[in-house]
């Protein structure tokens, strides 16, 4: 099989709907939710101390796979920033009738801004459909890892979690 996190370096879904971290249908009908695409049995936790909810659980041992209780999750996105392996995400699958918002980390300068329509990627970068950013979040708790929120036709919303670099003046 050539699909999967240890031939691609990004997680096939099936691996992805294997994992705990994921919201379930119901849940994700109801409002904006984290997504923890996080599917590899390794020693880390930041996502459980960031939740200020008490939505994610890795607990004992520490390589246990992140798990996201979706009824205490409000969406709120601080968890995002705070995961080492940018294996966070932020769906509100029914911001319109026909689009999604998607909030991903995003660490390449220049940063969008909001408004800017951009070219968003799925999990192995590639192109997948326009969007315009709604929200950059960059404060200094972030640490450096801005969060940019963009709105998506809403078939999209399994797909998209980042964008395509911007280029820089001069390059
Ligand atoms: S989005 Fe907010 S409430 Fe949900 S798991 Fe992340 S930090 Fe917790
Ligand atoms: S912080 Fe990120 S990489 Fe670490 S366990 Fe949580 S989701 Fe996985």
């Amino acid at each position: 099989m050539n699909k999967g996190i240890k031939k691609t370096g990004t997680p096939s879904w099936e691996e992805l709907k294997a994992s705990p971290g994921l919201p379930d249908e119901d849940r994700l009908e109801k409002g904006p939710v984290a997504f923890i695409e996080c599917v590899q049995e390794i020693p880390c936790n930041p996502c459980e101390e960031a939740c200020p909810f008490n939505a994610i659980e890795v607990g004992t041992p520490i390589t246990n796979l992140p798990k996201l209780n979706g009824e205490k999750c409000t969406g709120c996105g601080l968890c995002i920033a705070a995961c080492p392996g940018l294996a966070i995400f932020r769906v509100h699958k029914n911001y319109t009738d026909s689009t999604s918002l998607v909030e991903f980390p995003f660490e390449y300068y220049p940063l969008p801004e909001e408004g800017e329509t951009v070219n968003c990627v799925n999990r192995e970068g590639k192109f997948i459909t326009k969007g315009r950013v709604v929200r950059v979040r960059n404060p200094e708790r972030f640490d450096s890892t801005p969060l940019i929120t963009v709105e998506i036709p809403k078939e999209f919303y399994l797909e998209v979690r980042s964008m395509e670099r911007k280029r820089c003046k001069g390059c």
